[in-house]
């Protein structure tokens, strides 16, 4: 399925909440906060503000998590340049990553807009050459694609799926299509689609049930299909596409404009 397909229905529920905000703020005009009258309207506005209250705190909450674990890998040693040199990745040379002092199997990208890829000791002393480069395309994959940003977004402006089912696991699908297309992305890179599915399964095997942000191989990201897909062949996908990062922030950020708008018109003048 087109991602854009994929992604629109995970939107909706965000941008109904963001109609009823500019609805809001254009008809309602005196303020009833202090004493207020229980109509069917004001009760239609109590749940206007609790939506945008779960909007606000879902975003707050996946950006400070996102903050958090940015902040506490940027305290770590940075990865040692002969590791660097040994992936032999040219495209990895701004990217910052830090390496974790942990003997369990961990690798992935955190960050927003600038991304930090998080690699344990576990993973540069068990994974060979080959394995580890091609787990390190998959994360460079995930850093020019934003995907850590798109996922951030739509986990802000969707939180835990409104607890729709369908939602939920539209989360999920756009998280596995992302999954599989920096899988596809590393197996073009190195030219070598199994080096990514032997490191996936040496990962895979090893990994706990602990996913920050985009991991590797957590076991819970269907390895199977990942692998099964990697031994298909399928055509590497396009690269990254211009438009689509910009759009991606506008969006949020109208939102965002939209909902302090109507926090802000609460404040100064009140509803009916
Ligand atoms: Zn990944």
């Amino acid at each position: 399925m087109k991602r854009w397909l994929a992604i629109a229905p995970l939107l909706w529920p965000a941008l109904v909440i963001g109609l009823g905000d500019l609805y809001a703020l254009t008809h309602y005009h005196l303020s009833c906060l202090i004493a207020p009258q229980w109509t069917v309207r004001s009760l239609g506005i109590v749940v206007l503000v609790a939506a945008n209250l779960l909007l606000a705190l879902s975003m707050a909450w996946q950006i400070g998590r996102t903050a958090a674990i940015t902040r506490r890998l940027r305290r770590l040693d940075r990865l040692e340049s002969v590791h660097r040199e040994r992936l032999a990745l040219p495209e990895l040379d701004g990217v910052e990553i830090r390496v974790i002092p942990e003997d369990v199997p961990m690798l992935f990208t955190v960050g927003g807009w600038r991304s930090v890829i998080g690699v344990s000791r576990w993973m540069l002393d068990h994974l060979d050459p080959a394995e580890l480069r091609a787990a390190f395309a998959h994360e460079l994959a995930h850093v020019q694609h934003r995907d850590g940003f798109l996922m951030l977004l739509l986990r802000g402006l969707c939180p835990w799926g409104f607890g729709v089912k369908g939602l939920r696991s539209g989360l999920e699908g756009v998280a596995h299509a992302l999954e599989l297309r920096a899988d596809a992305i590393a197996a073009s890179r190195v030219a070598d689609p199994l080096a990514v599915a032997s490191a996936l399964v040496k990962v895979g095997r090893a990994s706990q049930s602990w996913r920050p942000a985009m991991a590797f191989a957590d076991p819970s990201m269907r390895l199977k299909e990942r692998v099964a897909a990697l031994m298909d062949g399928a055509a590497p996908p396009q690269p990254p596409r211009f438009w689509e990062q910009p759009v991606w922030m506008a969006w949020g950020l109208l939102s965002l404009a939209a909902w302090l708008g109507f926090v802000g018109h609460l404040c100064v003048r009140g509803l009916v």
